[in-house]
C-alpha cells in the first residue's frame, strides 16, 4: 500500500560530542520517507531551494520514493542547526531558517490526494491542515510536531490533531502541549481531542502508546554507540507508518509490531550522521534487529 508524507527536507548542521557536520541531508520527511520505504511505497511532498544538491535527490531515487511532489522554489533550502551534549536524548536547536518553507503551499495531485495512508511529518501545522483539506477518503492519517510549532502555532496544531487518527510526539512535546507531567495522562488528553492512537517517544528509553484505551510500552534497542540521534524520531515514525501501510490495517497487535519496527529503524539511524547508515540497510538487517528486540524483552510468568 502507498504512503504519502508531507514534511521538511532540510540541510542540517549538527554537532554531537563525537563530531560535527555542516549542510548534511536532513528534515523530517527525509528520515521518515527513507525509513518507510523499506516497508511500503512512498510519495514525498516537500520543498527544497535551488541549493539542494542532486546527490541528495539520488538517495530518494535509490529508495524508489516518488518525488513528483518535491517542489524546488527560488531561494535556500530549510536549514536547521542543532547540537547534543552527552545526553543524546535532547537536541538543542541553535538555528531554524525556514527559507523556502515559508512559501510552501503543497498542491496535491489527484494521485497524492487519494493515497490511503498519510503522515504529516513535523512541519508548519497550517501546512498540515492544508494537506488534510485536500485528502480524498484517507484510511489512516497521522501527524508529528515539535516544540517550535507548539510554541508558535498552537491553535493550528490543535485543529490538525483533532482531524487525524494518530499523533506521534516525543515526551517533552507531549508534556509541553498538554501541561501534564505524566505521559499516560498526556497521551489520554491528546486522545480526547480525537485520535484513536497516540504514541509518545522517549528517545533511548523507547516509546509508549495508547490505542483505544489500551497502553503498550515498546523498548528501544539498547545501543552501545550512538553517533548522531538527529532524525531518530522521524525514522521511528517511518517504521511505524511504513509497517501499518504494509499490513493495510491498524489493530492493537499491528500497532505494537509497528512500534518495534520503529525502534529497530531508529537504532540503525543513530549509528551515523545524516542517513549514512539508514540508507544502506537491507530487509534482513531490519528483521534481525526486530527479533533481537523481541529476544531481549521476553520474560516468563512469575512463579
Ligand atoms: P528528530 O531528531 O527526529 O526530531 O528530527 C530532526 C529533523 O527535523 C532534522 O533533520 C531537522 O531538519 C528537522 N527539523 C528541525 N526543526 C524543525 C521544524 N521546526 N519543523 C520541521 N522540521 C524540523
Amino acid at each position: 500500500m502507498t504512503l504519502l508524507v508531507v514534511g521538511t527536507v532540510a540541510l542540517d548542521s549538527v554537532e554531537t560530542p563525537f563530531g560535527k557536520a555542516d549542510s548534511i541531508l536532513g528534515g523530517s520527511a527525509t528520515y521518515f520517507s527513507v525509513s518507510a520505504s523499506y516497508f511500503s511505497s512512498v510519495r514525498l511532498s516537500a520543498v527544497v531551494g535551488e541549493d539542494f544538491p542532486d546527490e541528495h535527490r539520488e538517495i530518494f531515487e535509490n529508495h524508489k520514493i516518488n518525488t513528483k511532489g518535491l517542489v524546488t522554489l527560488p531561494g535556500k533550502t530549510f536549514h536547521w542547526k542543532g547540537s547534543y551534549g552527552f545526553d543524546l536524548n535532547t537536541a538543542n536547536t541553535l538555528e531554524t531558517h525556514l527559507n523556502v518553507l515559508a512559501g510552501f503551499n503543497p498542491k496535491l495531485t489527484d494521485e497524492e490526494a487519494s493515497t490511503p495512508y498519510v503522515f504529516l511529518a513535523n512541519i508548519d501545522p497550517d501546512i498540515q491542515l492544508a494537506v488534510i483539506d485536500q485528502l480524498k477518503a484517507p484510511k489512516f492519517v497521522a501527524l508529528d510536531s515539535m516544540n517550535f510549532w507548539i510554541e508558535n502555532k498552537r491553535d493550528a496544531l490543535e485543529q490538525a490533531i483533532r482531524r487525524v487518527n494518530m499523533v506521534v510526539l516525543n515526551e517533552s512535546e507531549a508534556r509541553e502541549f498538554t501541561g501534564y507531567p505524566s505521559l499516560v495522562k498526556a497521551a489520554r488528553e491528546i486522545s480526547r481531542l480525537g485520535p484513536e492512537a497516540v504514541i509518545i517517544k522517549q528517545g533511548e528509553y523507547g516509546s509508549i502508546s495508547i490505542f483505544k484505551d489500551e497502553i503498550f510500552s515498546a523498548p528501544a534497542y539498547p545501543m552501545e554507540n550512538v553517533y548522531d540521534p538527529t532524525g531518530a524520531g522521524d525514522t521511528f515514525a517511518g517504521g511505524v507508518m511504513g509497517y501499518i501501510a504494509r499490513r493495510e490495517d491498524v489493530t492493537s497487535n499491528i500497532l505494537r509490531q509497528s512500534m518495534i519496527v520503529g525502534s529497530a529503524m531508529a537504532s540503525y539511524n543513530v549509528e551515523s550522521f545524516s542517513l549514512e547508515r539508514l540508507r544502506k540497510l537491507d530487509f534482513n538487517d531490519v528483521v534481525r534487529r526486530y527479533n533481537e528486540i523481541k529476544r531481549i524483552t521476553v520474560f516468563e510468568d512469575l512463579q
